[in-house]
């Protein structure tokens, strides 16, 4: 939850910063203060130690000191007075930045300043406060950090030293973020996608521009063959299309204007004396797919028509954004357009959510909520089409919502430009929502592309449009699935789906034979064949995450068996081969997930 909806967090987390600034002028008396505000996790408070070096060590003791002041149940007073008087007591403790800040205040209008009074501290502030500082006898709190922070955030002002906290009403509260942190760092995508030869950057290529390792292809490539395999049960049809199109198609599609600041930029190409054309890098399929749509007559037994792709689009994010795979300049979209009569648009989208069930459920992900995500009040020019459009769209999802028995929230201002949608969000490790899946319904398109189709009286109808992609980009999804499962991919979309350690020479002919059979299958086998002793090739291919080690003895050789180890399973299991065989081959053809994701124990 966000500390501003939040009255007694923020009140909490508000009278910590105070009591810290308190602690830290008690040891450096001539510390300046800056600005101290709450934040989600605790708050922070910014200083301008002079020539002292405050270090990270330094935060135990200041703890200690925050502790004593609580102790003393010291009551916040209020205050009030005018600019100059404010100025005044604030030179005359002087504390520079407090007085830039008052300054500043008058400037935009404040005329009454109050000052907040706790012990031997004062500080100007609108407050509201805890009775006294006894009333955070409770509180969980660490001092969890330094770092640098430029006065008012302008790198022309001077760099204070910034000290985060951490802050919450219960010490479990307290507890459990710790460990979610920690496992975040840990299961961090960047991190493992290094560790698990997922994928890589170059500079050469470019910011936000994912080179796929071997590894990160085959997971790609499996998930992309599960949705092809799911879609087509469906009734979805695959399509292909161009990575570039003419400035005229955006222009039709509203893509410019409407979303230009996140096109990279044309490319003028001049051919046989003709005026110089302008091409752009597609930001989304949609254009292209309506034209597929639209390269001939369509009649009404046809629809819904549902056209499918993998597509690769390309976003010019600001370079500050980039982010691992989250945020990236190119990337690959499990898209579909879906173009039907207005009858039918309940019972696709009916069929759509029992898609998306399908999804979520052979990934084993189950805790996401939904959002209704509409136009808002605020910013409505940045939205195309007309009000009955939108109240049409709007009205028309929370309907079926309801008819579904969905629970979800409203979203306002998160509608896409050309119409709204419903969100599938799904919660990270640190508990922050991210938007994973989405279904848009579009009245805006059919519109600007002049769709049509024929109807049971030979009269010409405008088509709905549902954009809809239940696995995100192959980027944004894979990093989340990396994340969920610490890297422990299930074996039918693992990298490596088995490892064999024989134990010594006599028994590499059987781990031989039997790699040879797995690869018939199509499955992704390997034998270590490393110089490492036994239990070392055990810990290297458990940190690799392979789901599937098998341990091959002489015993296993005479017995025609195998002994497995599983990644995540404590206890190891012997097996006659055949049914070692017909397991694996049920378990990857039916993607079944053996043991929980890891993210799920918490
Ligand atoms: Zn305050
Ligand atoms: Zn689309």
């Amino acid at each position: 939850m966000e500390v501003a909806d939040n009255p007694v967090l923020y009140k909490l987390r508000h009278s910590l910063a105070h009591v810290l600034a308190q602690a830290v002028k008690q040891k450096y008396p001539s510390a300046k203060l800056g600005f101290g505000p709450p934040t989600d996790t605790g708050f922070f408070y910014d200083f301008d130690f002079g020539s002292d070096v405050l270090s990270e060590s330094d935060l135990k003791d200041i703890e200690k000191s925050m502790k004593k002041i609580i102790r003393q149940k010291q009551s916040f007073e209020r205050s009030d007075c005018k600019i100059a008087d404010a100025v005044e007591k604030l030179s005359a403790v002087n504390e520079p930045y407090k007085v830039e800040n008052a300054k500043s205040l008058a400037d935009r209008g404040v005329e009454s300043f109050s000052f907040y009074e706790n012990g031997s501290f004062v500080d100007l502030c609108e407050g509201p406060h805890v009775g006294n500082t006894g009333d955070l006898a409770d509180a969980a709190f660490k001092l969890d950090r330094i770092a640098g922070a430029y006065w008012l955030g302008n790198e022309n002002n001077k760099m204070l030293t910034r000290i985060y906290a951490l802050a919450f009403e219960k010490r479990e509260e307290l507890d459990d973020f710790l460990k979610r942190r920690q496992l975040a760092q840990k299961f961090d995508h960047k991190k493992l996608g290094k560790e698990l030869d997922i994928y890589t950057q170059n500079d050469l290529v470019g910011k936000g521009l994912i080179l796929w390792m071997p590894n990160g292809t085959i997971i790609r490539d499996e998930i992309e063959k599960y949705a092809c395999e799911t879609e087509f049960k469906y009734g979805y049809k695959r399509v292909a299309t161009p990575h570039i199109a003419k400035a005229d198609l955006y222009k039709r599609s509203q893509h410019l204007p409407a979303y230009k600041e996140s096109m990279f930029p044309p490319m003028v190409i001049e051919e046989d004396g003709a005026e110089p054309t302008e091409y752009y890098l597609k930001p989304m399929n949609c254009p292209h797919h309506h034209l597929i749509f639209d390269a001939r007559v369509r009649s009404y037994r046809e629809l819904p028509i549902r056209l499918a792709e993998y597509g690769v689009n390309y976003r010019y994010e600001q370079s500050g954004e980039l982010s691992g795979l989250i945020r990236v300049r190119c990337m690959t979209l499990n898209d579909a357009h879906i173009y039907l009569t207005h009858d039918q648009f309940k019972e696709e989208f009916r069929s759509l959510i029992k898609l998306y069930q399908e999804f979520y459920d052979t990934f084993k992900l189950t805790e996401y909520t939904f959002r209704l995500s509409i136009r808002g009040e605020e910013n409505k020019d940045k939205f195309k089409g007309d009000d009955a459009m939108w109240t049409r769209g709007e009205t028309l999802l929370a309907e079926v919502l309801d008819e579904l028995g969905i629970k979800y929230y409203v979203g306002e201002g998160e509608g896409a430009f050309y119409g709204p949608k419903v969100d599938i969000q799904f919660k990270n490790l640190m508990g922050r929502e991210e938007t994973v899946s989405t279904i848009q319904v579009d009245y805006l398109s059919p519109v600007n592309f002049d769709l049509k189709y024929i109807d049971e009286h030979g009269a010409e109808q405008t088509p709905l449009i549902l954009h809809r992609s239940p696995l995100s980009t192959h980027e944004r999804f894979i990093s989340f699935l990396m994340e969920y499962y610490g890297g422990a991919f299930p074996t039918w979309c693992a990298p490596v789906q088995v490892t064999m350690i024989p134990v010594n020479e006599n028994c590499h002919e059987f781990a031989n034979e039997l790699k040879d059979r797995l690869r018939k299958d199509m499955i992704r086998v390997e034998i270590d064949t490393s110089a490492n002793s036994f239990n070392k090739k055990i810990r290297t291919n458990t940190v690799r995450k392979i789901p599937n080690i098998l341990i091959i003895g002489d015993r296993e050789v005479a017995e025609k068996q195998v002994t497995i180890r599983r990644y995540g399973i404590e206890d190891q299991e012997t097996l006659a081969v055949d049914d070692f065989v017909a397991n694996l081959k049920s378990e990857i053809s039916e993607r079944k997930m053996l043991r929980k994701p890891m993210a799920s124990i918490l």
